[in-house]
């Protein structure tokens, strides 16, 4: 079972993705969360990582390759995984069909959790992450709009796409996550 949580920065996928994780018992890849363990930790995909994290910029692809093949274990392909901030563009799309078509998985759905701007902006300013600043999260909404939103097509087109609502409790949206992957 390989899931894609989908969505712009602030829509709650790092959330769902624990709880989903949990209970369907199987891994999380956050590249998000990776990235800043390698950042905190100085390796050298960190050290590449940095400025791009600071700024709200994307990652470089060929990095962001990098931290996947660490990150995603035979295990993580056989047992299934939830798939936090990645894909993140075209060529990010087409790198995950690549690594799961030579592994023998297939994505079983992409959740695309729908949330307004308004919202979006409400929350990270109340988060409050070092990268939550009200002009660094207007360039991510604009790098997610401009890389990102267009993978929605992609998934679409391939009939693996559900879009829920992701206002209202956490509890509330997970079941909505969930009755999308057991659709
Ligand atoms: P959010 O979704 O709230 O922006 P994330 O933790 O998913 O938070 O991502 C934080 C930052 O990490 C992004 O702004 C970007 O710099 C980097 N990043 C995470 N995943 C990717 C990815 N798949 N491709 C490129 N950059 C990424």
């Amino acid at each position: 079972m390989i899931i894609i949580l989908f969505g712009a920065p602030g829509v709650g996928k790092g959330t769902q993705a624990v709880i989903l994780a949990e209970k369907l018992g199987v891994a999380h890849l956050s590249t998000g969360d990776a990235f800043r363990a390698a950042i905190k930790n100085q390796t050298p995909v960190g050290q590449m990582a940095q400025e791009y994290v600071a700024s709200g910029k994307l990652v470089p692809d060929e990095i962001v390759a990098k931290i996947v093949e660490e990150a995603m274990t035979n295990e993580t392909f056989a047992n299934g995984c939830i798939l936090d901030g990645f894909p993140r563009t075209r060529t990010q799309a087409e790198a995950l069909e690549q690594m799961l078509t030579a592994k023998g998985a297939d994505i079983t759905t992409v959740v695309n959790i729908a949330v307004d701007d308004d919202t979006i902006i409400a929350r990270l300013l109340q988060r409050g992450r070092s990268d939550d600043r009200e002009d660094i999260i207007r360039h991510r909404l604009n790098v997610y709009n401009d890389e990102t939103a267009p993978l929605l097509d992609f998934y679409g087109q391939k009939s693996l796409l559900t879009t829920i609502d992701g206002i209202g409790d956490v509890e509330d949206v997970n079941a909505r996550i969930l009755s999308a992957i057991k659709a």
